[in-house]
């Protein structure tokens, strides 16, 4: 599996000045060359020859460089070519909702060029504190070298924001674990309840609550901040604001990470090899009620951001992620089938046998149901009192 180690480079002046020049160069070799592709392709033709660019950027960029942003822009054209080829066939994943051929290294809002480097596996080492770079750079960096394995292409770039360089080293690693057992995992995914699973006839979920809250907090700390810029400056953003917003987001992801590793390590615990995920387009009928949750479910929270985490985390303890997209999963009367159900809040009832419920305790029966397994003794007792770890504390089975 791969994974990614960041670091923070503290250069001098007189290197932070060379990494500007580089990256400049890389920035406008890579321009070049997806312009040239972006109009062949728009014409009919596609123009595959980079000769013309590699021997122009080799002697301001190294001969290796110049190849790394070449495989780069091949590989990006490849993916775009591929997703093409999906949407044709209609299997585009449904989380993408536009593709468009390869952008440029350009900052759209200031025009710039977007400062980034790539250095091939083989030309650059990490050392006690210091990265080892090409042109006799020698930088000193910061960070947790937390990924050790074979090494792959580094990636420098400039964060606009921060106003500091960063690297990203990709690194090939086994697996930390293996599973204990051959036990599945059934889930679904929300904003309210972040994960809920069954497991064995348990049922288990990870509140949302305090991330919405945090998330609202922060919303409403930008929207504040915005009307002042306005009223004050005449301004609609500043980098202060896109600070703002950067750290919502972060806050949020990060708090959406702690609760991925505590369901994946527990799931590892109870013996299981597969985690069988519920696809977003059953998303508990979320499209009309509690519009809070509503507005993070559409315009932020991020079902395929919280799959792929887990998808992420599974594999370092070698379990395996299934998605099934399972529509109305939550409209269906887990113990009698029927239709005739009320959903009011978190509660679910049927009308047919009475079954009272949480309703995304139905989800998660109801997935596993769709998937033939079934089991008696969950459709009483743990639907209807599913036993719900608050996010930010920690729990019984830590
Ligand atoms: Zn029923």
């Amino acid at each position: 599996m791969r994974r990614t180690n960041t670091f923070k480079l503290e250069p001098t002046k007189e290197q932070d000045k060379n990494l500007v020049e580089l990256a400049d160069n890389c920035s406008s070799m890579w321009n070049k060359i997806n312009y040239k592709r972006r109009q062949s392709f728009f014409s009919g033709e596609m123009n595959w020859k980079t000769d013309e660019e590699y021997n122009k950027y080799k002697k301001l960029v190294g001969s290796a460089t110049a190849q790394q942003i070449i495989r780069k822009n091949n590989e990006a054209w490849k993916s775009f070519f591929a997703l093409l080829k999906k949407k044709k066939k209609g299997e585009l994943p449904h989380h993408i909702k536009k593709i468009k051929p390869p952008g440029y290294w350009k900052d759209r809002r200031t025009n710039r060029r977007i400062l980034r480097i790539f250095i091939r596996c083989d030309c650059y080492k990490l050392g006690g504190d210091m990265l080892k770079l090409p042109f006799g750079l020698n930088i000193r960096w910061k960070g947790k070298n937390r990924w050790k394995g074979k090494q792959g292409r580094l990636e420098i770039i400039f964060d606009e924001l921060n106003r500091s360089w960063y690297a990203f080293q990709p690194v090939k690693v086994q697996p930390l674990h293996q599973p204990l057992g051959n036990k599945k995992a059934y889930c679904d995914l929300g904003a309210r309840v972040l994960i809920m699973e069954e497991i064995d006839g348990e049922i288990f979920g990870y509140k949302g609550n305090s991330l919405l809250a945090d998330w609202w907090y922060w919303t409403k700390k930008i929207a504040k901040y915005q009307s002042m810029l306005k009223e004050n400056n005449n301004k609609h953003t500043s980098r202060q604001l896109r600070l703002l917003y950067r750290k919502r987001k972060r806050r949020f992801r990060h708090a959406v990470n702690t609760v991925v590793s505590r369901f994946v390590h527990m799931c590892w615990l109870k013996g299981i090899s597969e985690i069988i995920i519920g696809d977003l387009i059953s998303i508990r009928d979320n499209n009309n009620k509690g519009k809070k949750a509503n507005t993070i479910v559409h315009n932020f929270w991020s079902h395929n951001y919280l799959t792929q985490r887990i998808k992420n985390k599974a594999e370092e303890y070698g379990l395996r992620v299934i998605v099934v997209d399972e529509s109305f999963t939550s409209s269906l009367c887990p113990r009698c089938s029927s239709r005739h159900i009320v959903k009011r809040k978190r509660l679910f009832k049927c009308l047919n046998c009475g079954l009272e419920a949480h309703r995304d305790a139905v989800g998660c029966v109801n997935i596993r149901l769709a998937q033939g397994e079934h089991l008696a003794g969950v459709i009483n007792g743990a639907v209807a009192r599913p036993l719900l770890f608050a996010v930010g504390t920690s729990h019984a089975l830590e």
